[in-house]
Formats: structure tokens, sequence, C-alpha cells
């Protein structure tokens, strides 16, 4: 695996390959990596002649500093993870090389309704340093293929519209890979490492609620298995930022079921100082 730091190298290499007719796969990372980001590999090693990835703490897309700061970051044992995936190229930028303007650049990507909901309300700004860094590495790498986990599904929509405002819809082909689980249903998660064994045990608990969501879902009003679900997570002591069922493929808020239209559950809880999100189909695929 090669391994840049300057986002110059790595465009040179990158053409380079491009003009052989490589074609690329990308998994962008924040690190701290688990076999989830390493499903997102795999899932490129199939489909590309070179899977590119890369580590950067993103400092725009946090709200809460203390989050930063509080980020776990394993590049060693990363590496060495990334290495046994046969991942082909890793790019490990310094702030300054991502953000040679600086990070305090006014910027605004026009993410519409995506941005006021869940993820979007909950952490004012998030989104907005989500698209600046995603748009920032679509273009040093350009790749065919934008590998993201379904774990963090409004994300996997916001992306999916900033390749569209950015003019990449052409370009890359988004491929969205199932959430990857521990064996008591805890999605995986970098933030995970933050968790004590008992906590990772209670945590399960997120998986549960979504799927008491799943189990009871029935036409009509769906407050009352909002509220089941919410309540399962009460009373384990989690603090709840949401819990919200949506339309699978606009994400808007749904109050009701026709029995037809394809659902996601999706919640945000914290468990003592850790913030936890997961989601779950209810129907359909
Ligand atoms: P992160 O390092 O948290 O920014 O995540 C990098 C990529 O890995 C994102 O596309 C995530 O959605 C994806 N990812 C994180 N956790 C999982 C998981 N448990 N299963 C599948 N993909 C994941």
């Amino acid at each position: 695996m090669l391994l840049f730091k300057k986002a110059k190298d790595l465009g040179i290499h990158l053409e380079l390959q491009r003009k052989k007719g490589e074609k690329f796969g990308f998994v962008p990372t924040m690190g701290a990596l688990h076999k989830g980001h390493i499903s997102l590999i795999n899932n490129s090693k199939k489909l590309d002649d070179l899977s590119v990835s890369s580590i950067f703490v993103n400092p725009v897309q946090f709200n809460d500093p203390a989050d930063f700061e509080k980020y776990p970051v394993t590049l060693e044992k990363d590496i060495a993870l990334l290495e046994a995936a046969g991942c082909d190229v890793l790019f490990v930028p310094s702030v300054s090389e991502m953000y040679p303007n600086g990070t305090n650049i006014k910027f605004h990507y026009d993410l519409g309704y995506l941005e006021t909901i869940m993820e979007g309300q909950y952490r004012p700004g998030h989104f907005q340093g989500v698209c600046k860094v995603v748009h920032r590495l679509l273009e040093i790498v350009k790749p065919d293929n934008l590998y993201l986990g379904q774990k963090d599904y409004q994300q996997c929509m916001v992306i999916k519209k900033l390749i569209e405002l950015i003019g990449m819809k052409e370009l890359i082909h988004l491929n969205i890979s199932p959430t990857v689980r521990d064996a008591g249903g805890l999605a995986m998660s970098s933030r995970n490492m933050r968790l004590d064994e008992n906590e990772r045990i209670k945590a399960r608990a997120i998986y549960q609620a979504l799927q008491a969501i799943k189990d009871q879902l029935q036409k009509g009003e769906l407050a009352t298995i909002k509220n089941l679900a919410v309540n399962i997570l009460v009373e384990k002591g989690f603090k709840v930022d949401y819990v919200e069922i949506a339309g699978a493929g606009n994400l808007q808020i749904a109050e009701k079921w026709d029995g037809k239209q394809n659902l996601v559950a999706l919640a945000a809880v914290y468990l003592n100082k850790v913030r936890l999100i997961d989601n779950i189909l209810v129907n359909g695929n």
C-alpha cells in the first residue's frame, strides 16, 4: 500500500494509473478503523482496479469541540488493517493540506430539507463540514466508485446530493454498503472505542429499539411505535436526541404508513458522553 500525505503527490500518482485505464474505488474515513470500514474496502476490491482510502478527522464537521478532541486516533493499527484488506493507496493529509486557505472560509452547500432534520437539526453545521471535506477529497481522488456505509444513512443522502451539486453525478457511482454489527447487534462505530464493556452491552438496546419498530410496524399512525422505541431507550438510561421513521428514499419524516412505502427507522442517542447513531430499513430493501 502506498501512503500519501500531499494532495499533489496523490493526484500525480492517480493520474498515471488513470492513464493506464484503471478504475478507482474510494473509501473516505476518519480512521479508528473497524470491520465496517473494512467491508467498504472489500466491496471496492471486488469492483475496482485500485482501492483508495483516506484517513482524516475533519475538524469542520464537529459541532462539539469535545467530540473532536476525544475522537479516537489509531493510525498504526489502521494502516495494518488496510494493508491486510488489500487497500492500494492511503491518503493521510494534515488539516493545512486539506484546507490550504484555513478552516474559517465561508462556504455553503444548498442541502435544503436534508439539513433541517435529525443529524442536521441536532448537529448544526455538521453536514456543511462533511460536504466541504468530501468535495475536496472527490476533487483530489476523482474516483469512479465512492463507497459509503448505510450506518450513516442521512450522510449517504447528503453526499448523493453533494455529488449532484458539484456536477459529478455522471462521473461517480455511489455504492452504499450494509451496516456491519457486532454479535450483539451494536453497529460498529469508531466511537464504540469510547465505551467500556458494560456500556457496549447496554448500547445493544439501540438496535433492539429499532427492531421493535420493525416488528410492530402496521398501517396507520406511527407515533405509538416511535414512542415505544424512545421508551426502550429512556428506560435503559440513554438520552435520546431523536427516534424517527422516514421515507427510505427521501427521508421525509413519516407520521403514517400506507402499508407500501419503504421506511427507515433512525435513532441518535447519548450513552453517558458518547453520541451513537444507528438505523435499519423496517420494510422492503
Ligand atoms: P467514519 O470513519 O465514521 O467517517 O466512516 C467512514 C465510512 O465508513 C462511512 O461511509 C461510514 O458510513 C462507514 N461506516 C462506519 N461504520 C460502519 C459500519 N458499522 N458498517 C458499514 N459502514 C460503516
